[in-house]
């Protein structure tokens, strides 16, 4: 049993060892990743539920490690927030979604909102607004296109600052969802306070749809208050046609998750653009 125990204790301190070692490895690499262009943008369609029509595409991205391969956002995005490197990293991913958004247009495809996430250090960002305006500009997409999705905590953290914010973005005519929206243990008096145009129910709530009915309560109120709030609201993980025939009951605005489409790259949107319609 002694015999045992050692050996577990040194497998576990061996994977621990292997942990931190990718982690510098990944720290280092993030550094150059960006020069070395090795970041690229998969897309994952949002779908509206009354025309069964793509309307949207949330820009997600991964990083394509010459040695390890495919690497999650899951595992890169929290380093890059601690380096401060989303800066430069979240600054490329909307250039190039709101780049490509307009290459679409241009190729004759319908016109699609591109939704992109924010972190809480580009929200921070003293020039953020700036930096945004001026990728609309030289990418020519309509603002109105451009969707930034930021968490319930980034929303709470520093309000006036973060109002501030969002409403000058808001000028420009961009839109603001709320992500995993019902996660955030915040009080629901930012609803009010925020310029938000949507919200996006997190995927935690949409996975039970079918085994408890607490968690349908939930995804019901949540759906009720925004219709009440003039919010448009967007299911997110929705992978069973249970799911979808309880959200689409529900008169929920829009779905996106595995039941439609996984995140795809350039090409395979474009496939799917080609049959845009589900039932
Ligand atoms: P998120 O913003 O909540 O993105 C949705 C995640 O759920 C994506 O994972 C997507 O692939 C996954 N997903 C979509 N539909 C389903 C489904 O039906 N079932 C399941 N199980 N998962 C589904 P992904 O691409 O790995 O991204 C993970 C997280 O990494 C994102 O969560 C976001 O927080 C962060 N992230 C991804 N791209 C970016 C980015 O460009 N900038 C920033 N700041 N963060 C990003
Ligand atoms: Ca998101
Ligand atoms: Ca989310």
């Amino acid at each position: 049993a002694k015999e045992q125990g050692r050996n577990n204790y040194q497998f576990y301190a061996c994977e621990m060892e292997d942990a931190i070692v990718r982690r510098a490895v990944l720290e280092n690499g993030i550094r150059k990743a960006l020069e070395r262009n090795e970041f690229i943008l998969y897309y994952q369609p949002q779908i509206d539920l009354e025309t069964k029509k793509i309307v949207g595409l949330e820009a997600l991205v991964r990083w394509i490690h010459p040695e390890h391969g495919l690497i999650s956002p899951v595992e890169f995005i929290p380093i890059a927030e601690e380096t401060g490197l989303i800066v430069p990293i979240g600054e490329w991913i909307l250039q190039t979604a709101c780049e490509q958004a307009k290459l679409w247009q241009v190729q004759g495809f319908p016109k699609l909102r591109i939704s992109v996430n924010l972190s809480a250090r580009q929200v921070q960002q003293k020039n953020l607004v700036e930096k945004i305006s001026s990728i609309l500009q030289t990418s020519e997409l309509e603002p109105e296109l451009l969707e930034l999705e930021i968490t319930e905590s980034i929303a709470m953290y520093n309000e006036e600052y973060v109002i501030n914010k969002l409403l000058s973005l808001k000028k420009i005519g961009i839109k603001i969802a709320i992500d995993d929206f019902g996660t955030g243990y915040s009080s629901l008096n930012y609803l009010n306070k925020f310029p938000i145009d949507t919200l996006k129910i997190d995927r935690s709530f949409v996975n039970q749809i079918k085994n408890t009915t607490d968690n349908q309560e939930i995804i019901t109120t949540i759906i009720v208050m925004a219709r009440n709030l003039k919010l448009k609201v967007i299911a997110e993980g929705v992978e069973t046609v249970e799911q979808l025939r309880f959200l689409e009951e529900q008169q929920c605005n829009e779905v996106q998750g595995f039941y439609f489409s996984k995140p795809l790259t350039v090409e395979g949107i474009q496939a799917l653009l080609k049959q845009p319609t589900w039932e």
